[in-house]
């Protein structure tokens, strides 16, 4: 009986060498290694044989888009696109129209196959590419693709497909703002029944970028720009062994946009709807003190979700009031801090604000002491609704802003601020959208493409 290398073999004697290559090869790394070109090279003869096999098939010609006249075949004409197995080649029926009107040739095969006219490389190369690029630099995803497509791949070819993919995300989410300004509301995302009864997250946070000051060039003094990034999750908590209750975030989701706060606004606000913020059975906007934040929780969130302060913020706060007030006197500054510190983690505020008053009115107070009492004053008494901590300690709901600040920073920090990074407005915003679709599950979608094994095969 032939086994599979023989069949190989005597069909393609071409393959020879790669199959001296592989049963040549020592240890099981090398072998492995060398029977990648193989594989690679029988793929595009399978993928060929099948395009060939279609090429034969009665073609429909759609008429002349100019003059209305029935396009004719002008014979066999050869494509070829590069893809993760190599350059792969077709020939395909072509056609023109009769009157000879100014046309490019209409290859009704491509179009069934979605190979766009002046495509050069296939869907599954680029995804990959883009995928890399999510994560490393432009130059180090090509190496990645050039080892296993056998082909050098250039830094340029994965910045472009980033941009027009990036392109695309955006354009995708423009529509579904536009719809939702209409009144029209999002479909929710789909929930486990574990993660449904679990408490809606809700923050937002700042982060600077680089950004060139001149587009089309690299020169020029570099400008930081602020990217909002919002984040929403379901909050999930554990025990840990030690017997220490732990906070998880599930089902993360981040919106992020290199603009102003009302952008960020109703990018929040879209995906909220999309994490069924009108169901879930509690809602919580968790924030430091950054004005603008707090104003999208007025305007949007009042009505669905408890704003809470992050309570390490208002402790700073406390203690910078006890610094102004105790001027030099750090034992009896660092005694009513922590005495304040512990009065406001559960829930007696009201007693804090009276000392601060009081402290405010005090006599032969210096000035700069009595503004930044009273600034302290104002800060803790304009969140006043928002410092409830020992009720939201009962509820299981975190205290701090970190987790929302970390997930903030993640987005931006891992890609865009390594050393020497600077970015032109669109080229981050292109990479961006695709960081925000891999990290929010919606990538393969953007490519329609589906690479996730399924938990069962
Ligand atoms: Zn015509």
């Amino acid at each position: 009986m032939l086994c599979l290398t023989d069949i190989i073999r005597d069909h393609e004697p071409s393959l020879q060498p790669l199959l001296r290559a592989v049963e040549e090869a020592p240890t099981l790394t090398a072998l492995l290694v060398a029977v990648w070109p193989l594989a690679r090279l029988l793929a595009i003869h399978v993928v060929a044989s099948v395009l060939a096999e279609r090429a034969q098939r009665p073609t429909s010609w759609p008429p002349c888009p100019l003059c209305g006249a029935g396009l004719e075949s002008k014979g066999l004409l050869k494509r070829q696109v590069i893809s993760l197995f190599g350059p792969l080649q077709w020939r395909r029926r072509v056609g023109r129209c009769p009157q000879g009107c100014h046309l490019p040739h209409v290859a009704p095969l491509d179009e069934e196959l979605e190979v766009r006219p002046h495509q050069r490389t296939s869907g599954e190369l680029q995804a990959l590419g883009c995928a890399l690029a999510v994560f490393v630099p432009f130059a180090t995803a090509a190496t990645l693709l050039g080892w296993y497509s056998g082909r050098l791949v250039s830094p340029q070819a994965v910045w472009g497909w980033v941009q027009a993919a990036g392109q695309r995300a955006m354009a995708t989410l423009q529509a579904h703002l536009d719809a939702l300004a209409t009144g029209a509301l999002p479909p929710e995302e789909p929930l486990t029944a574990e993660h449904a009864v679990m408490p809606l997250l809700l923050g937002a946070d700042g982060v600077m970028v680089p950004i060139r000051p001149e587009v089309g060039t690299p020169k020029g003094k570099t400008t930081w720009r602020e990217v909002k990034v919002g984040v929403l999750a379901r909050l999930g908590q554990h025990r840990t062994r030690a017997g220490q209750v732990v906070t998880h975030l599930h089902q993360r989701r981040l919106v992020a946009v290199l603009g102003n706060i009302e952008a960020l606004k109703s990018r929040l606000w879209l995906e909220a709807v999309r994490q069924g913020i009108t169901n879930a059975p509690r809602v919580v906007w968790l924030s430091d003190g950054a004005r603008g934040l707090w104003r999208v929780f007025e305007e949007c969130f009042t009505a669905y979700a408890t704003g809470v302060l992050d309570f390490y913020h208002a402790a700073q706060h406390l203690w910078k009031g006890a610094a102004a007030w105790f001027d030099g006197r750090t034992t009896q500054a660092r005694r009513w801090f922590e005495a304040a510190r512990h009065r406001l983690r559960h829930g007696q505020d009201d007693g804090i604000l009276a000392d601060l008053a009081a402290a405010v009115d005090m006599e032969g107070l210096p000035a700069t002491a009595r503004a930044t009492l009273h600034k302290v004053y104002a800060y803790l008494d304009q969140h006043r609704d928002h410092l409830d901590y020992a009720a939201y300690k009962a509820l299981g709901l975190p205290l701090g802003s970190g987790m929302v600040e970390s997930a903030c920073k993640w987005l931006i920090q891992q890609r865009f601020k390594g050393v020497g990074m600077r970015w032109s407005e669109t080229g981050f915003d292109h990479l961006l959208h695709l960081r925000l679709a891999w990290v929010n599950g919606s990538f393969e979608t953007l490519f329609q493409i589906r690479l996730q094994p399924s938990p069962n095969t």
